[in-house]
């Protein structure tokens, strides 16, 4: 597509990316039929073609509207338009563009400002949300019924295996996982010792910055990245053969470091280096021998395949094939490709639309009468969960029940 955007956005190398993304779209339209908020809102301006048009317009006039943001920030980052899109346009790293310069012309509405300044000041702090997700689970009979579904029950946690081998990764937990779900990491070390492979921790780093970056705190985000990155480092030189997490989500960010700090002379190398040491979890269980954890008799699952993981990482299939192979029974799930409304604070930010996502993706996931529901993100794990009574559960935890 032809561009015209203004000079002094095309001095900048984030105008300049733009401007080639842009360019890069021919406009086919390809990508609004698989977009989630296309399909629920049935307007063009909420698929990704129409919000390419938004920035493109937004950078062509040096003006942006309440309506421009609306619509950019009803997108969920699933990336369905990407893994769609015949001409390779790097659609989320445009939309990231795009929401910056937009909310730096337009303000948005007061309440809203303060919960993403709640959720910046509290989500990527173990700590902190250890300490409201208690207090939530003690009062739990007193809160509204929605937000009673969304806080998991008190877990008793095991603890990590110690055994030393010779084969090292790293285990990056993350934020809110190690308190609300502390059962999928302890399984994935259990797991990881069973095949001869040593789960080593840091208490250095948390959260993977993955909250600030895409509630637009660039800056404390990218702070974040670079103290994870000071902090990981040093396990790649004792020769961990890779940076592991069970959150897909997590595995996709730091995936991400080295373009976010591409630019960054000091950090530039080195985040290049901890994104190709990253993967995701099931990328090293597909390598290895797992006949010890096949069932004895098979069970009728589910798997929704968390956007994160099938279009941000390209790991479609993955998961499910480790899943078949050691005698699980993959039901049919319709438009799998479709995000649940998780989309990391989006359930939070734009409740009405979470919810009839993640309904849809329920009924999507149930119509093959699976006995339970699994999946590989913490975040769209809860966010399911608060919507059915059916168990949702992550993967690992499938491979390696109450073991550890
Ligand atoms: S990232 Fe998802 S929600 Fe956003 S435009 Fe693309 S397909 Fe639609
Ligand atoms: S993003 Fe890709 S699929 Fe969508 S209109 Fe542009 S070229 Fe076509």
């Amino acid at each position: 597509m032809q561009t015209k955007i203004i000079p002094d956005l095309l001095s900048t190398p984030t105008g300049r990316e733009a401007d080639d993304i842009l360019r890069s779209c021919v406009h086919c339209g390809f990508c609004t039929a698989t977009c989630p908020t296309y399909q629920l809102l049935g307007d063009e301006l909420d698929g990704p073609r129409g919000r390419i048009y938004l920035i493109k317009e937004m950078m062509e006039s040096n003006q942006a509207t309440a309506t421009t943001l609306d619509h950019l920030d009803r997108c969920l980052s699933c990336r369905a338009c990407e893994t769609t899109c015949p001409s390779g346009v790097a659609y989320a790293h445009l939309a990231e563009i795009g929401k910056t310069i937009a909310e730096q012309k337009v303000k948005r509405p007061f309440k809203q400002r303060v919960l993403r300044g709640l959720l910046i000041r509290i989500l990527p702090y173990r700590a902190r949300f250890s300490f409201f997700l208690a207090l939530g689970q003690r009062f739990k009979p007193l809160l509204p019924e929605k937000l009673q579904k969304k806080i998991p029950a008190r877990q008793q946690t095991p603890s990590f295996p110690t055994t030393q081998h010779q084969r090292k990764v790293l285990l990056i937990e993350g934020c809110v996982q190690p308190a609300m779900s502390p059962e999928i990491d302890i399984a994935s070390a259990g797991l990881l010792d069973r095949l001869g492979i040593e789960t080593m921790r840091t208490q250095m780093a948390q959260c993977c910055g993955a909250v600030e970056n895409h509630l637009n705190a660039k800056e404390a985000g990218l702070n974040r990245v670079r103290a994870n990155i000071d902090a990981w480092l040093p396990f790649l030189d004792l020769g961990v053969e890779a940076i592991i997490s069970t959150a897909s989500a997590c595995a996709l960010e730091i995936k991400e470091y080295g373009y976010l700090l591409r630019l960054d002379p000091d950090y530039a190398d080195k985040a290049a280096r901890i994104s190709n040491a990253t993967k995701d979890i099931a990328e090293i269980l597909h390598g290895e021998d797992l006949s010890p954890f096949k069932l004895t008799e098979p069970k009728r699952i589910a798997f929704h395949a968390p956007c994160t993981l099938q279009h941000g990482q390209k790991l479609n299939g993955v998961v499910e094939s480790i899943l078949t192979h050691i005698g699980y029974e993959l039901s049919p799930v319709q438009d799998a490709h479709l995000c649940c409304g998780s989309a990391g604070s989006y359930s939070i930010l734009q409740p009405e639309l979470a919810e009839q996502l993640r309904d849809h993706k329920l009924a999507a996931l149930t119509t093959g009468q699976p006995e339970l529901i699994a999946t590989a993100n913490i975040g769209c794990l809860h966010h399911m969960q608060s919507g059915t009574d059916l168990s949702v559960q992550h993967w690992l935890t499938l491979l390696m029940p109450h073991e550890y």
